[in-house]
């Protein structure tokens, strides 16, 4: 039964699909049987695994438009035991469409229950907003991947996601909670990033991620060769810093020397 995690922040560029393609594709290389639903109509999941759009007949639009099962709509990546719902860009007026339809908020959820038995992980891609489509992800999932930079104005992104979050608990999932927040692009030897952690840590005890992903310009090249970053340059920071996450993930516990070396403290 795969345990389901919305990656979702209001903000964009911010690390959300960067996070679900690489720790997906190490999730998959340990066997780990890992389904990625991108609900972004930039589909830049989908791109990040190296699948074409051009051409896709079904995904996720029309799994949550109830034109098609998510069964039609799964592929398999090149990519060890991954499999991925590919977004295109009519996803973008999905929004108005579902308007109209009973269930709004339920769609993926209902679609996900048919298949998440055949896989160990699900993640899902959201959107930079708190429109329907991210609801969708947080109605569906059992808890909540918060990627983010450590700026000055962290916190307010972080309350106004928690206000959403309460909202959907209090009416739709009453389970959901937060898994982690995931600081990115981080910079250990900026005294802000480090206050940044603290202040949040504060205020979300036990919520964040012990491992920093650094900013590594592997991560950012990967893309644009459809390739998670440890198929890339699996020796790089960015491929390390995504194999810690997964072992937070998979309950293993982090070597001390490896997060020295990666964050700094
Ligand atoms: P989001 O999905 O939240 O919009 P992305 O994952 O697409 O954010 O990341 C935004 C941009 O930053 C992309 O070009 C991505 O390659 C780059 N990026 C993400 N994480 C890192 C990182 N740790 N180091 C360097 N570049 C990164
Ligand atoms: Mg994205």
């Amino acid at each position: 039964m795969a345990r389901i995690f919305a990656v979702a922040n209001q903000k964009g560029g911010v690390g959300k699909t960067t996070t679900v393609v690489n720790l997906a594709a190490y999730l998959g290389s340990r066997g780990k049987k890992v389904l990625c639903v991108d609900i972004d109509a930039q589909g830049n999941t989908t791109t990040g695994f190296g699948i074409q759009k051009k051409g896709l007949e079904v995904s996720s639009y029309d799994v949550l438009l109830g034109k098609a099962r998510i069964q039609e709509a799964i592929l398999d990546s090149e990519f060890s035991n991954v499999s991925v719902v590919p977004a295109v860009s009519a996803l973008a007026g999905a929004e108005i469409e579902m308007i109209e339809l009973d269930n709004r908020m339920n769609r993926l959820k209902m679609q996900l229950l048919t298949c998440r038995t055949d896989y160990d992980f699900v993640f899902i891609d959201c959107p930079p907003s708190l429109s329907l489509m991210t609801l969708n992800g947080l109605v569906a999932c059992d808890k909540l991947i918060i990627p983010m930079e450590a700026e000055f104005f962290a916190l307010e992104g972080l309350s106004q996601l928690s206000d959403t979050m309460r909202i959907v608990r209090s009416r739709y999932n009453p389970g959901l909670d937060i898994q982690g927040i995931l600081f990115t692009m981080f910079d250990a030897r900026l005294n802000l990033s480090n206050q940044v952690v603290d202040e949040v840590e504060r205020y979300f005890p036990g919520k964040v991620f012990q491992t920093k992903i650094p900013r590594n310009v592997r991560l950012s090249e990967a893309p644009s060769h459809g390739k998670p970053v440890m198929y890339y340059d699996k020796s790089s920071k960015g491929a390390e810093a995504y194999e810690l996450l997964g072992h937070e993930i998979l309950g293993e516990p982090l070597v001390i020397q490896q997060k020295r070396r990666l964050f700094g403290r």
